[in-house]
């Protein structure tokens, strides 16, 4: 370990682990769209960053890459899921086979308002591949048709995800340890 030492409590998924699933995943999606010209990645900043990198390069077909960042309104906006778009995409995505890059689905009110956003600009198709899942996603209709890990119900960082925008850089995902939060 290095300077997080202190700050992680355990670990859930290894480097080890990231590079080997990703590898299989990349592959498993690489099938279902082999007769495809090429795929668009959508990534959602930051979290699904470190995923996307490692996916793009794992994925053996043309890939281009774009980026939105988005933010949930208040309390009350949530729950209907209506975002507000920070970062949209740079380019018309008409016509192509869009694959949103997610870091992590929890209750998946974000994902479901960007999947009709994509849908109505135009893509041909929409899937999502997301590097987590916790458990409560299972509740909502999000179609998330590629998964890297299903995780527990905690609060976890690493790999793009963050606390108060630190720990995304670390190569694994793990839990803090709660004197952190008190810091
Ligand atoms: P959802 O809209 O599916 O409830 O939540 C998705 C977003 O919430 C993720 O993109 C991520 O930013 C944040 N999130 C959900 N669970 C976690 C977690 O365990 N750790 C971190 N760092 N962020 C999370
Ligand atoms: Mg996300
Ligand atoms: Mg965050």
């Amino acid at each position: 370990m290095g300077w997080y030492a202190d700050d992680i409590e355990r670990i859930i998924v290894s480097e080890e682990q990231i590079k080997e699933r990703t590898k299989e995943l990349a592959e498993q999606v690489a099938a279902d769209y082999a007769d495809r010209d090429g795929v668009l990645l959508v990534g959602v900043l930051k979290g699904a960053v470190m995923f996307m990198a490692d996916f793009a390069r794992a994925f053996p077909l043309p890939t281009e890459l774009e980026f939105m960042a988005v933010s949930s309104y208040g309390q009350a906006a949530t729950s209907s899921g209506v975002v507000r778009i920070l970062k949209d995409l740079d380019r018309d995505i008409a016509d192509k086979h869009v694959i949103v890059c997610e870091d992590i689905v929890d209750s998946g009110l974000t994902l479901s308002w960007l999947l009709r956003y994509l849908a109505s600009r135009g893509a041909a198709s929409i899937e999502v591949v997301a590097f987590l899942r916790k458990p409560d996603a299972v509740k909502v209709d999000v179609p998330v048709k590629y998964v890297g890990f299903d995780i527990p119900n905690e609060f976890v960082v690493g790999y793009g995800l963050d606390y108060a925008e630190r720990y995304r850089e670390l190569p694994f995902v793990g839990v803090l340890k709660p004197e952190v939060y008190s810091r």
